[in-house]
């Protein structure tokens, strides 16, 4: 069997920030994930000038795709409006690759399934032990089911359903796009063009409302394609993906004994965005600093609105305007659009 004090279950964000704040300090800890990294995880890639705080990214030296947009533009029936704020985009596939392997933590490809209390600590298989076990695995994450759905059962009206392709486009529009309620969707449609080529677009909504109104996320899917294809993407195919992940509800009990659960295992995207990356990131340094410090794993100001991140962005671009260098272009020579420049 093998031992290490600390077992994370899961090598996305929250998984990820974990270990290496977990490593840095000399801890004994063991990255396990299902997948073999680089993974594909169906996000649209997002970031915002926090997560690149506070995960100490020097966005010059990042080796992959990113792209900055100096402004968002958000649609509302027949309203569109620039909003100016600086905002981020990279591919998930590379970034959470690049996260993990920089945590410096050892990642075994293993999917667990059983996990069960052995004293002081956690026996996951019958292969692992270890005395803290943070749980980081998304959605379905064992540690969410094993240790923790009972006390913590999942808000049925706060589950969010998405549908995302990410293909490879010689995108003409660098900004990206949001479209809020179109056709009646309880949710919104993006549009999110990354670096070299890449870009992704994908639909999110409340399971509960759409069903109730009757309809599905497929049905909406097909109305938004159209409307891509009329204009911003003309001549791109979809092949689009489903998964469901959960907003913000009441989580009272993070942790149990020496078990904590973070990111998506707990239910932590903000209400207004289903922005998920900075709460998946910020719960898994708390779950660090409550093992190395023995300080209290509380979740409170975990998750903000990402509103209120949009306007602090507004606020510092309009008092420090962007100042680009090195703009790139797309990989087929292809228009530049976005950014590329330091730390915001
Ligand atoms: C379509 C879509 C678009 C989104 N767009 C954005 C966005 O633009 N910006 C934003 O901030 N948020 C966005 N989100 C939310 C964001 O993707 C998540 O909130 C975030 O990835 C949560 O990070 P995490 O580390 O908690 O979980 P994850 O990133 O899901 O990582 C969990 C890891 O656990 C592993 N795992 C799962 N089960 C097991 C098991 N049994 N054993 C071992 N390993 C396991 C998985 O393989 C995975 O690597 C989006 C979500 C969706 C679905």
């Amino acid at each position: 069997m093998r031992s290490s004090e600390v077992i994370i279950v899961g090598g996305g964000p929250a998984g990820s920030s974990a270990a290496r704040r977990l490593k840095r300090a000399g801890a004994e800890v063991l990255v396990l994930d299902r997948e073999r990294f680089p993974r594909l995880k169906l996000c649209a890639g997002w970031i915002t000038p926090e997560v690149v705080r506070e995960l100490e990214m020097d966005l010059d030296e990042y080796p992959h795709r990113l792209l900055t947009f100096p402004r968002l533009k958000v649609h509302y029936g027949r309203l569109s409006l620039p909003v100016p704020c600086v905002q981020h985009s990279i591919r998930r596939f590379e970034w959470d690759a690049w996260l993990l392997e920089r945590s410096g933590a050892p990642v075994e490809q293993h999917n667990v399934r059983e996990i069960v209390a052995d004293g002081d600590g956690y026996v996951i298989d019958g292969a692992y032990r270890c005395r803290y076990l943070i749980g980081a695995g998304g959605t379905r994450c064992p540690v969410y089911r094993h240790l923790f759905r009972e006390l913590n059962p999942r808000a049925h009206e706060l589950q969010i359903v998405t549908l995302e392709h990410e293909i490879e486009y010689d995108w003409r529009d660098g900004d990206c796009h949001l479209w809020f309620c179109d056709e009646g969707l309880p949710g919104y449609s993006w549009y999110v063009p990354k670096e070299s080529g890449w870009l992704n677009v994908g639909i999110g909504g409340f399971a509960e409302r759409i069903k109730s109104a009757g309809q599905d996320i497929k049905t909406h899917w097909a109305h938004f394609a159209a409307k891509l294809g009329e204009g911003l993407t003309r001549g791109a195919h979809y092949d689009p993906s489903g998964y469901s992940y959960f907003l913000r509800g009441r989580v009272d009990v993070v942790r149990r004994d020496n078990a904590f659960i973070t990111g998506d295992a707990a239910g932590l995207a903000s209400r207004d965005l289903g922005e998920g990356i900075g709460p998946a990131i910020r719960s898994g340094l708390r779950a660090a600093e409550a093992i190395l410090h023995g300080a209290p794993y509380r979740l409170d100001d975990v998750t903000g609105m990402s509103v209120t991140s949009i306007a602090r962005s507004m606020l510092t671009r309009a008092a420090r305007p962007l100042a680009p260098h090195g703009r790139r272009r797309a990989s087929n020579g292809g228009p530049a659009h976005g950014l590329r420049h330091g730390n915001q």
